[in-house]
């Protein structure tokens, strides 16, 4: 489903992504974790092409980002992202946010988006506070409809970029249990998060990066977890500071 091969990435002389490589196949969970500035933020945007990328190639369901050729925003529309800071749109209610890019971006008439809206709304339990607006809804509740909003989209795979980490601690949990639904429905899922218990639990492989923009560790979730010995200095080191 997403193939990325050899992908380097420069901010002026600062290499964010240093010679990255790896695939996610359809239907799988894959965790991205690492320390603060490693380049994972950016290298979850560069498969959304939100962040261009100078080397390599990344191929998204067998579309080449790089091929002059492509729709860039028809395939952004393909791939739902949700962000740390949910990203809604603070003066639209509940509703429109889930109706605004499926009407304008995929074309579909109000009724079909509000029907399809409100079936993901429902899904992730707040149909309730459809006519709400964001800033009447806690933080969970609004990255529940981030998160419904991308799965109206109809998305191929869905990016989350710590998608947990500007919550309080006792949203947490409703956030990842709509997540783990997700995993457990068979999305394919490519996640920043550093909730290692939701890595345990659904991921079928870790990927860990290291300052530098480099993929240290890309092994299956039993190996990242279960054989420390075989793991690089820096995770174990990075492990043992958040487990
Ligand atoms: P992470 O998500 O792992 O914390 P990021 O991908 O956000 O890392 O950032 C990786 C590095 O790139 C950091 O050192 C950050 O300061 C730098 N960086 C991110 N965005 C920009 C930008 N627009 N211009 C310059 N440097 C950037
Ligand atoms: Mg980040």
């Amino acid at each position: 489903m997403i193939d990325i091969k050899n992908v380097s990435k420069w901010y002026g002389s600062f290499q964010v992504l240093n010679n990255c490589t790896t695939n996610i196949q359809k239907g799988e969970v894959v965790v991205v974790c690492g320390p603060s500035g490693s380049g994972k933020s950016t290298l979850i945007k560069t498969v959304n092409a939100l962040e261009p990328f100078q080397q390599g190639e990344i191929v998204v369901d067998g579309i080449s980002l790089s091929d002059p050729k492509t729709d860039l925003p028809k395939l952004r529309a393909r791939c739902g992202m949700v962000f740390q800071n949910f990203e809604l749109f603070p003066h639209l209610s509940v509703t429109e946010n889930l109706t605004l890019a499926q009407i304008k971006v995929l074309k579909r008439s109000k009724a079909e988006a509000i029907e399809h809206g409100l079936k993901y709304l429902d899904r992730v339990g707040l149909l309730a506070h459809k006519d709400k607006f964001p800033g009447q809804l806690s933080g969970g509740q609004q990255q529940r409809v981030a998160i419904a909003r991308a799965l109206s989209m109809d998305p191929i795979v869905m990016l989350f970029d710590e998608p947990t980490s500007a919550l309080d601690p006792e949203m947490v949990g409703e956030v990842l249990d709509v997540m783990m639904q997700l995993a457990q429905e068979g999305m394919t899922m490519m996640c920043v998060t550093h909730e290692m218990g939701f890595a345990r639990k659904v991921a079928h492989r870790v990927i860990f990066m290291d300052v530098g923009g480099k993929i240290l560790e890309d092994c299956s979730k039993d190996e990242f977890f279960g054989n420390p010995d075989a793991r690089q200095a820096r995770t174990k080191d990075f492990l043992n500071k958040i487990l």
